[in-house]
């Protein structure tokens, strides 16, 4: 089969003939019809963080696709059936993460497409109980990105606890933040945006936020405290740390800021300011296969449409590209 492979993480994706893995018992073979491509999948091949992916690695965890095999034990999965694969690929099952709805916290899971091989080529594996079901009459193109954007801002949004009618910040318009800006509507809360690109504010009015800021011109604290009075929540989505230390200054007090976007980096904050309004800073890392089900009902019922646009596998390096410039407008799916 055709993969796109990280040879090197200073060098370009090698798109190139592997063999088809082959489903361990408990494991499908799916066919893929379409991938998103995640900014972790450029972390991955950069080599951005500090636990390393798996050498000669193909990444993705967006990837949408029908099972053609199965493995001896498998019961719940058939030939034919449309799934997707996702970061969370595998966990234990009795640790007590596991145990306690924190399976996401799993410290012996796997990931798709970095401690295993993901959608980036014609087939992949993926493990029974971890592989979402994809509802009837999904759009390929737009379910893809559902399966890492979507569950992971809705699990985020979900973290800001904040409650229909409040506010809310969402920082970064990328893959992420265009999807969450629907799903923040979706859940009944009022939008601000940030970015530092006036394309990608235009996509987050388009999809209902009320507020925008360039970041690059204007100061987020000042615009959005007099827009709003300060938000209840803020989930940043941003590629950039600067966007971490800004979140505080558009937060009313009380309010929650949730953490989804992982630059490398630091960013700084005043204790002061952070103990005496009470602030809460959390980081929220994908979200369950509970939350992965909500996600991908909310899309079933018409209230999500990610802005997305068809690639190949060979422009995976092109895509990155673009990516690393910010230059990409909601999420480019790979088609198969
Ligand atoms: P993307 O490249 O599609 O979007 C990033 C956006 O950030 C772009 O719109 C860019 O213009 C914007 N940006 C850059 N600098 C900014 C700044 N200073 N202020 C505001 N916005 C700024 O990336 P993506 O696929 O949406 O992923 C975003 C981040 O989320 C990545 O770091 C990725 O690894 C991470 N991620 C985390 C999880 C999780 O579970 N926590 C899941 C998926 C992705
Ligand atoms: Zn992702
Ligand atoms: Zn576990």
């Amino acid at each position: 089969m055709r993969a796109a492979v990280v040879v090197a993480h200073d060098k370009p994706l090698v798109v190139t003939e592997v063999p088809v893995p082959t489903p361990g018992p408990t494991q499908a073979l799916v066919q893929l019809i379409t991938s998103g491509v995640c900014h972790t999948d450029l972390h991955a091949a950069r080599g951005d963080w500090p636990v390393a992916p798996k050498s000669d690695l193909i990444p993705g965890h967006e990837g949408y696709g029908r099972v053609v095999a199965v493995g001896d034990q498998v019961t719940e999965l058939q030939v034919g059936d449309l799934v997707g694969n996702a970061w969370l690929w595998s966990a234990c099952g009795t640790c007590q993460y596991c145990r306690t709805g924190w399976e996401t916290l799993c410290p012996d899971q796997e990931n798709g497409g970095y401690s295993v091989d993901g959608s980036f080529g014609e087939y992949m594996l993926v493990e029974e109980r971890f592989a979402a079901r994809i509802p009837d009459g999904a759009d390929p193109l737009e379910v893809a990105p559902i399966l890492c954007a979507g569950v992971t801002v809705y699990k985020g949004l979900k973290m800001t606890d904040v409650k229909p009618g409040q506010w809310v910040t969402i920082s970064g318009i990328g893959g992420l933040g265009h999807i969450a800006v629907q799903y923040a509507r979706a859940m009944g809360m009022r939008v601000a945006a940030v970015d530092v690109d006036p394309a990608k504010l235009d996509l987050a009015r388009r999809h209902g936020a009320e507020v925008t800021v360039d970041a690059s011109v204007d100061d987020p604290g000042e615009v959005i405290q007099r827009e709003t009075g300060g938000t209840h929540g803020v989930l940043v989505t941003a590629v950039h740390p600067r966007a971490f230390g800004q979140a505080l200054a558009v937060t009313r007090r009380g309010a929650t800021i949730v953490f989804n976007g992982l630059p490398p980096g630091d960013f700084p904050a005043n204790i002061f300011d952070i103990v005496l309004r009470a602030i809460t800073i959390r980081g929220s890392i994908v979200g369950t296969r509970q939350d992965m089900e909500e996600a991908l009902d909310f899309y079933a019922r018409g209230a999500i449409h990610p802005t997305v646009s068809p690639a190949t596998i060979d422009d995976i390096n092109d895509v990155f590209e673009r990516m690393e410039r910010g230059q990409i407008d909601g999420r480019i799916v790979l088609k198969f």
